[in-house]
Parts: C-alpha cells; sequence; structure tokens
C-alpha cells in the first residue's frame, strides 16, 4: 500500500516538475559559463603541497569550508566569477569523502553518450532518479541537477578533467554514469584534477584548518572562526560556503537518526562528522531528511583490514553477485536500498561479487582491490569456487546459466537488463567477498537550487551557502550510484558562483 502511494507522488510529481524541468542541456550550457583552459589532469599525482598558514588574510569574499568536489569545484567557480577566495579543510589532506568515489558521475545528453551513440534524455534521468529515491526527492533540485549535468561534464572535460568512458549504474536504464577513458576510479581522478586548478588559478588551500564557527551579524554569515594548527583565528568574508560534507563516519550521529546501523562499517573518511551541518543549525538553518542514509550492498569489510568500496560500476560492466552457495540470488542492477537488502535476506549476510578477465582487462579501478589483497584469483570457476567456499557445481552453472542470458539478453531468473553487454567466458576468475555497509548521508541542509542554506521558514540565510553531501534532498531516500559527483559538481559550481555574486 504504502508503495503504491510512493508511486502515485513519484508520477505526479514528475508529471507537475517536468513543465518546468525538461529545459534541455544545450539550452543549460548557454546560460553557464565555462572555462576555456585546456590543461591535462594528472592522475596518481598524489604528492601535494599546500598554503603556508602564513600566507592567511583577514578577510576574503568567499570562504569555503571543505576540500572534497563540492567545496574545490565551489572554491574554482567563485575565482571564475570574480571572487578572491580560499578553502578551509580540517583534515591533513584535501579530497574527503570525494577521493573515495569509485564509480562516476551522472549526466545525460552529454557529447560522450552521443558520440557512443546513447540516446538520453534529462527527463529521463529526472525520472529515474526519481523512481530510485520513491519520489521523495526534491523536484526543483534534481530538476536543477539533471538540467546542468551535460554542462557540467563539458566543464570538468575544458579544466582538463575527462569523463568519457559511459556505463550503467543500478536503477537506470541508460548508460549515463561518465568516468575516466581508462575506467578507473573517478574519486581520485576528480581531486587530483580540481586540485590541479587550484593551484594553476592561485587559490590557497589552508589544510588543518578546522572551521569551529560560522560567524554571523544581524543574521548574515560573514566569515568564520578556524584553528589552524593550535591557533584560532577569525576570519572575515562576504559569503560562506559550507561544503564540509556528510556524517557517515560519526556513529554518534548516525545512531541518533537511525538506531539499526548501529553495528555496521562505514566507508567514509573519519573527516565525515557532520561538522557542517551542526555550523549552519547554529545560524537557523533547517535540515531535512536526516534519517535518509544510504547503506552500499557491496563493503569488502574483513577483519582487521579497512572496510573498502567495490563499485557498482563493476556490477555495470557485468559482473555478477553470488551466494554461500555459488548461486545468484537477486537483479545485481536494482537500486542500492533494494540491493542491500537482498543480500541482509541471506542467512550468511554477505555475498561475492564475480567477474571474468574480459572485465578485468576493462577496469582500471580493480588495480586497487587487487593492491589491496581483497580479490581472489583463479583459473577456472572451480577453482575460484574451491578459493572461496562455494559449491563447484553451482557457479559453474550460475556462469553458464549468465551468459545465455547475456547472449539472450534475457535475465530469465531475476530480470537483470543492464550490464549485460560481455560473458563471463575468460579466465582468470576473481571474486570480491562484499556485505552492506554505511555510505552516504542523502538527508543534510536545506537549500534552494541557488544553494542559498534556508530556515525553517523557508528564508535564506544571506551570505550562507551549501552544497554537496552536506546538504539534503536532491536524492530522496536512495541515491542512485554517480549521482553524488553530479551533486557536487553541478551544485558546487552553482554555489561557487552564488557566493561570489553575492559578495560583489
Ligand atoms: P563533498 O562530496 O560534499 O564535497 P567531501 O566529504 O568530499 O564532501 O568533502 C568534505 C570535506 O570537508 C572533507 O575533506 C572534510 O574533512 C571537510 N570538513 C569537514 N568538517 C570541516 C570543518 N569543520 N572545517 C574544515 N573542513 C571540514
Amino acid at each position: 500500500m504504502k508503495k503504491n502511494w510512493f508511486k502515485v507522488l513519484a508520477c505526479l510529481l514528475a508529471i507537475f516538475v517536468l513543465a518546468a524541468c525538461g529545459k534541455s542541456s544545450s539550452e543549460a550550457s548557454k546560460e553557464s559559463s565555462s572555462s576555456s583552459s585546456k590543461e591535462e589532469a594528472v592522475s596518481g599525482a598524489s604528492q601535494k603541497t599546500y598554503t603556508d598558514p602564513s600566507e592567511l588574510k583577514d578577510s576574503y569574499d568567499v570562504i569555503v569550508i571543505g576540500s572534497g568536489g563540492a567545496g574545490m569545484t565551489a572554491a574554482i567557480s567563485a575565482q571564475e566569477a570574480g571572487a578572491d577566495v580560499a578553502i578551509f579543510e580540517k583534515m591533513p589532506i584535501i579530497g574527503g569523502n570525494t577521493s573515495k568515489s569509485s564509480g562516476g558521475m551522472n549526466a545525460s545528453e552529454t557529447k560522450f553518450q552521443k558520440e557512443q551513440g546513447i540516446d538520453d534524455s534529462n527527463d529521463l534521468f529526472y525520472e529515474e532518479t526519481l523512481k530510485g529515491g520513491k519520489g521523495t526527492n526534491n523536484p526543483e533540485l534534481l530538476c536543477y541537477m539533471v538540467d546542468n549535468s551535460a554542462e557540467a561534464i563539458d566543464w570538468l572535460d575544458s579544466i582538463g578533467i575527462t569523463l568519457s568512458d559511459v556505463t550503467f549504474s543500478g536503477g537506470f536504464s541508460k548508460a549515463r554514469i561518465h568516468r575516466p577513458a581508462d575506467g578507473s576510479a573517478v574519486g581520485g581522478y576528480l581531486v587530483d584534477g580540481l586540485y590541479n586548478n587550484l593551484m594553476e588559478k592561485d587559490i590557497p588551500v589552508f589544510v588543518n584548518a578546522d572551521v569551529t564557527e560560522i560567524t554571523e551579524k544581524d543574521g548574515q554569515a560573514n566569515g568564520v572562526k578556524v584553528t589552524v594548527g593550535k591557533e584560532e583565528k577569525t576570519i572575515s568574508a562576504k559569503a560562506v560556503v559550507d561544503a564540509a560534507g556528510g556524517f557517515g563516519a560519526n556513529m554518534e550521529m548516525i545512531t541518533e537518526y537511525k538506531p539499526e546501523l548501529k553495528d555496521y562499517v562505514t566507508t567514509n573518511h573519519e573527516g565525515a562528522t557532520g561538522d557542517g551541518i551542526k555550523l549552519a543549525e547554529k545560524l537557523g538553518a533547517a535540515t531535512v531528511q536526516m534519517d535518509q542514509i544510504q547503506i552500499h550492498p557491496t563493503v569488502y569489510q574483513e577483519e582487521g583490514k579497512a572496510p573498502f568500496l567495490v563499485s557498482e560500476a563493476i556490477r555495470g560492466e557485468g559482473a555478477i553477485l553470488v551466494n554461500a552457495e555459488g548461486n545468484r540470488f537477486y537483479n545485481e542492477m536494482e537500486t542500492r536500498d533494494n540491493v542491500s537488502a537482498a543480500i541482509n535476506k541471506l542467512p550468511e549476510q554477505y555475498a561475492y561479487v564475480v567477474f571474468d578477465q574480459q572485465l578485468r582487462e576493462h577496469s582500471k579501478s580493480i588495480d586497487t582491490y587487487e593492491e589491496q589483497g581483497m580479490t581472489v584469483k583463479a583459473d577456472s570457476l572451480a577453482d575460484l569456487a574451491k578459493e572461496i567456499g562455494v559449491s563447484a557445481d553451482n557457479l559453474e552453472k550460475t556462469v553458464e546459466n549468465w551468459n545465455e542470458y547475456v547472449v539472450d539478453k534475457n535475465d530469465t531468473e531475476f530480470g537483470r537488463t543492464t550490464g549485460m553487454d560481455r560473458d563471463m567466458s575468460k579466465g582468470p576468475f576473481y571474486a570480491i567477498k562484499i556485505a552492506p555497509g554505511i555510505h552516504h548521508t542523502m538527508g543534510g541542509l536545506k537549500i534552494n537550487t541557488n544553494t542559498e542554506v534556508l530556515k525553517e521558514d523557508g528564508s535564506a540565510i544571506p551570505g550562507l551557502y551549501a552544497a554537496g553531501e552536506v546538504t539534503g534532498g536532491v536524492h530522496g531516500s536512495n541515491r542512485i550510484g554517480g549521482n553524488a559527483v553530479a551533486d557536487i559538481v553541478i551544485f558546487g559550481r552553482q554555489a561557487g558562483t552564488k557566493a561570489a555574486e553575492f559578495a560583489k
């Protein structure tokens, strides 16, 4: 009953909003500025230097809290719009959860989709995200995100961050998730590329700079208190962008909003403590959907090792999930909440991601899984089954059936329709043991499409903008894989631009 109402609501929202939403990407791109510099972003350039604290000024036009994808994008965009901007990052290194992002960035009507003959539309991107979020996504925010997605892919490309490999994400009927050309994880590539731009544009990045307060006068944000090293300083600003990320590593907050998650591991970096939400709440900011916490189905979590996410893109490229008996048990390309629930329903509450050498060669992100010792590898399926302790007969039969479904493009067992472009026939074969883990906090600060932070009564807090995981609403109750990177880049750009405009 409840589910039907969600569907009805989703459809009503979609019909109501699409009238205002269906702006094509080419129209959207005409409205936005785009950088002309075409620099090569160096993937894997891990050695980074940051601004010396002695260079900290007393005031900036715009201060950005947090150096994840949203913060760095906001800073670059603020400078493009003419602002003097600085980033404060509390950790010793930049990147936040963005660094850990393994999939890609969803976007529709992009040049890369067109080059590859993928016929997609902003309206379909909207509808499928709304369906994935069970109709609870904020329609205006979602509309803004899809309409500006292709332009954001172009903007990234123009600054040397090229996401040209397009594949499937769970819950989508079109290949829409954009990744680096070599199929490597998007996070490191994006962070390195944005960092290179910050350096090239002389945007100061202060690390070990913990923002403890957003200051205000007469209700208007006018700077921050920040502890740099051991010294607390008050720095003034005409506008503040809060891009401090989510609270997926703050178990106190997680269990406050969702007590049943108390025993879950988290994929989040240790700085994901929800500071940005608390800082803005002190200025009267409202929050939305705080109990919407995403569990990712495929997290490697062996005893004594740091939990590590196995990207959904691996399934999008053709991997399957098998249970402890060596059998498939669910449509692997269903949305994250449903796949997680299916794993949790298994008596063993874990599963294996299984793939072959063809997929291994296509997906560079698997290099990392191998380096981390996560993969089990064997020359034959029977040997792989032995290694992971499942029935060889079952695993061989499972893969034999799967290969038939791929040929027929018809999964008669579980109705999977995407990620079926290659069969599983070339050894060696691989398996990674996974189980669900806390991955993303979908709720957060209430914002509008100008990224202004809103109070409970819907009025904006002057001078305060927010973007990325610190905000709530765009993903509803289930985020589709690839929509976090879309969120941080698209709303990060908007926050930087709007904060700079406010600062003028
Ligand atoms: P998003 O994906 O929204 O960009 P990330 O998690 O990638 O979010 O980045 C958020 C960044 O904000 C992290 O690097 C985190 O360490 C930083 N951060 C969180 N709280 C503070 C704070 N109080 N002061 C400065 N930086 C902060």
